[in-house]
């Protein structure tokens, strides 16, 4: 569902509970070459599935254009994600835009398995962070959860040309879901904290309405530093600064951390500050959101960057949204919007 923005003005850009407008993530397709099971279910995105038409997706120019209008709001930071943002066509073209924005750290999100192909070029068009998603570093645990077969060794061998390309840091994503992957939990610390990347476990979460979601189903952060703790011990560590999604724990003996990011047990719904772009130029405040504001047709209906950076300015004043704090009081009737639509 779309609600048009009036094209009006004003941007003070502090939401109605305090919270700046730091980052923007920005979904650059809605197609993705896995279907996770708690993702993209091919149950619902099977071979019929209708993915947006190419002239549905922003173009990279209209993309970069609102990555530098958002920038006048105080945007520090963009994530390019979907989808498989890897699947996007000379996607290096547009890092290369988005690059050259002054005082903007960019990074990106992929399921790695096109990352041994495209790190280097990536790395020269100016991505210098990645994050890398992996669920398990067991083959079979792997390929049930990817749906698709992929091998482990690929997203590794991704990992390893990302950081022989330069990268640094090398992020590592883990979603956890009982009883499909908390075994991994364990070599997957262990084999990451060997390599030097920073591996961040994420509690399986409730958006969209594909995942067939339960609590039971969630291993919670707390858990999971446990388990590891016992044969690693951690000792909490400071945030790198305010807002910061992951929970930072670092080894005991200095060889390195790990990261949890605790959205269900622990939500951290005050300090947020991401807005989000999805593949069409729907504006959400909230990655529970149940609509969006359309930028593209501002961007499409010849608006000047002054008009959308104030419409930018009126929906973020608005905002209110803390879906992860007040879940399960009144939001289990509303209708969420897919993570791989709006951008995980
Ligand atoms: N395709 C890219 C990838 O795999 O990283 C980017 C998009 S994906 C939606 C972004 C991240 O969201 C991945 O790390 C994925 O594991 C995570 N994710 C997807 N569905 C989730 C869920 N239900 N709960 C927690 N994390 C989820």
């Amino acid at each position: 569902m779309t609600t048009p923005i009036p094209a009006a003005s004003t941007a003070a850009i502090r939401d109605r509970l305090g919270r700046s407008l730091r980052d923007l993530r920005i979904s650059i397709t809605d197609r993705c070459n896995f279907r996770c099971v708690y993702c993209m279910p091919k149950e619902t995105f099977g071979n019929d599935y209708q993915f947006l038409e190419r002239a549905a997706l922003l173009s990279f120019e209209e993309i970069a254009r609102l990555a530098r209008i958002f920038t006048r709001h105080g945007i520090e930071k963009v994530r390019l994600t979907g989808g498989e943002p890897l699947v996007r066509r000379n996607v290096e073209q547009l890092v290369k835009l988005l690059s050259a924005i002054p005082g903007l750290d960019l990074t990106l999100t992929t399921n790695g398995s096109l990352l041994a192909r495209k790190a280097q070029a990536l790395f020269e068009a100016g991505l210098h962070r990645i994050t890398v998603s992996l669920d398990s570093l067991d083959d079979a645990v792997f390929k049930v959860m990817n749906d698709v077969d992929f091998p482990v060794a690929k997203v590794i061998e991704g990992i390893d040309a990302a950081a022989a390309a330069g990268f640094a840091p090398i992020k590592i994503n883990m979603v956890v879901k009982r009883g499909l992957n908390e075994d991994s939990i364990l070599p997957m610390a262990r084999f990451f904290r060997e390599r030097g990347h920073i591996l961040r476990f994420i509690e399986y979460m409730d958006v969209g309405a594909t995942n067939g979601w339960r609590m039971d189903d969630v291993v919670s952060a707390r858990e999971i530093v446990d388990i590891i703790s016992r044969e690693m011990p951690l000792a909490p560590a400071d945030p790198n600064y305010t807002g910061e999604v992951a929970e930072r724990w670092r080894y005991k003996d200095g060889t390195g951390e790990i990261g949890v990011i605790a959205s269900v047990t622990q939500a951290f719904c005050r300090d947020c500050t991401r807005a989000r772009i999805s593949t069409e130029g729907q504006l959400y405040t909230c990655l529970f959101a149940t609509s969006g504001h359309d930028l593209r047709a501002l961007i499409r209906g010849d608006a000047s960057d002054d008009a959308i950076a104030a419409a930018i300015g009126r929906v973020w004043t608005a905002r209110d949204d803390r879906y992860s704090e007040i879940r399960g009081q009144n939001t289990v009737p509303l209708k969420k919007i897919e993570m791989s639509y709006i951008g995980g």
